[in-house]
């Protein structure tokens, strides 16, 4: 079959930058490129699937929280929660974007046992002092807020709806892709197999169907294939894919429809969706998930998630699932978070990859942050050293307590 030539070829043969994975976290770095004055060059943006049907980004929960325990992370979210809510003054006040959807409904952590409370309050700690207004309820106060709530084997909990919730990433993913595109960024379906090194840089890449490109610089965006994508297999990082349930159910019986984002001690996580709720959990065994492996575990849903969730709300005796899907984490096996910024030794090549559970709040913050260390080969606004791949090699974990 003859390719479609605009939808699959580059229509140059050398770009200044080239990113490889054109989903959420590729869309946000090639638009703070395009869109910074300072950055002068062409942009190839690589997407072997541009229906992103597998990608994380299409089975993500949408959801954003400022209760974390490392400061910079924090930093990340306040960054993205603010532009989340300022979208079309950041998008060059374009008169045809609209408000994006951000439902504040908080996020609620609970704990049960004494290790767990001090970690939520070493936490709010660190929270209010960065202007996060988190607050400490005990057993008592928990069922005064959350009357729905059982709070028999429970000590207490963390609760703050100052910027957390969940919103409509989609609009702000397809804004970027579409004023970028407007830019002159081309966007193509292909993917690359290959990169070509030479002692200190990349000096081209090769994509599917043979064709090679120059680059001047390459961002490796490609989520779960983040170690795998190129055969050379030069540049791995701890990175592979982990299976992550989400359930969607009604109630029979009506429940507040704001109930927070809930962290129940068991690990499974739920909220409310609208007028639905919405569940996320991980399976029973957590390990590497093949590639294609997006089925759905119902039983574990019937015999361990529904009763967990009817402990927690009574009135979650009778439900009823109305979907389901399985998305892939890009889980970082090191530390569980972004691993970010250029290769010590190849210069040119920037990783964005390995954001588990975090990466699509966080995708603001990266975006503008990679922009900055390609064109001005330093960070301007939040530093985001902490997170760069020579921890990797400094066995030096970047350490978050709360990981979901
Ligand atoms: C079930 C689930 C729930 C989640 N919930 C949340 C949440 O509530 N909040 C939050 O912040 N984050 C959440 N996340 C995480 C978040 O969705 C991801 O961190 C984020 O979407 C990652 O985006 P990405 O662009 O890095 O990766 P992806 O979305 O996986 O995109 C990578 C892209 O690269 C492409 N690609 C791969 N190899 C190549 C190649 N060689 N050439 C060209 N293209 C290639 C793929 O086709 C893919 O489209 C969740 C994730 C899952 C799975």
């Amino acid at each position: 079959m003859k390719l479609n030539k605009t939808e699959y070829d580059p229509k140059l043969n050398s770009y200044e930058v080239v990113i490889a994975g054109g989903a959420m976290i590729g869309t946000a770095i090639a638009w703070f490129l395009i869109s910074n004055k300072d950055f002068n060059g062409k942009i190839l943006v690589v997407e072997k699937d541009p229906t992103l049907e597998f990608s994380s980004t299409s089975r993500t929960n949408n959801s954003i929280r400022q209760q974390f325990s490392n400061s910079l992370n924090i930093e990340i979210s306040k960054f993205s929660s603010n532009y989340i809510l300022n979208f079309k003054s950041y998008m060059e006040n374009d008169e045809r974007i609209p408000e994006i959807m951000f439902n504040k409904i908080g996020y609620l952590y609970l704990a049960d046992n004494i290790e767990k409370i001090n970690l939520l309050k070493q936490n709010q700690k660190l929270q209010n002092s960065l202007n996060i207004p988190t607050k400490i309820y005990d057993q008592n106060s928990l069922l005064e807020k959350f009357p729905y709530l059982n709070v028999k084997n429970l000590i207490g909990g963390s609760y703050n709806n100052y910027n957390e919730g969940y919103f409509d990433s989609n609009t702000i993913f397809s804004w970027w892709k579409k004023k970028a595109a407007e830019k002159g960024v081309e966007f193509i379906k292909n993917e690359v197999t290959e990169i070509a090194l030479d002692s200190k840089k990349i000096n081209a890449i090769t994509l599917k169907d043979g064709s090679k490109l120059k680059i001047g610089s390459f961002v490796n965006a490609t989520g779960t294939k983040a170690s795998t994508f190129d055969k050379t297999h030069f540049l791995r990082i701890p990175v592979e894919p982990r299976k992550r349930y989400t359930f969607i159910f009604k109630t029979e019986v009506k429940i507040n429809n704001s109930v927070p984002l809930i962290i129940d001690p068991t690990g499974i996580h739920f909220r409310s969706d609208g007028n639905y709720f919405l569940c996320g959990c991980a399976p029973e065994f957590d390990d590497t998930a093949a590639y294609d492996d997006f089925t759905i575990d119902y039983e574990l849903w019937e015999e361990k998630i529904w009763p967990i969730l009817a402990n927690r709300i009574p009135d979650f005796e009778r439900i009823k699932l109305v979907n389901a899907w399985a998305g892939h984490y890009a889980f970082n096996t090191f530390d569980q978070n972004g691993i970010i910024g250029p290769h010590p030794e190849f210069i040119n090549f920037y990783f964005a990859n390995g954001f588990s559970g975090h990466g699509l709040q966080q995708s603001p913050a990266i975006g503008r942050a990679l922009s900055e260390k390609i064109i001005y080969k330093k960070y301007k606004t939040l530093n985001l050293k902490p997170l760069s791949p020579e921890r990797l090699i400094e066995k030096k974990p970047f350490l978050e307590q709360a990981i979901i």
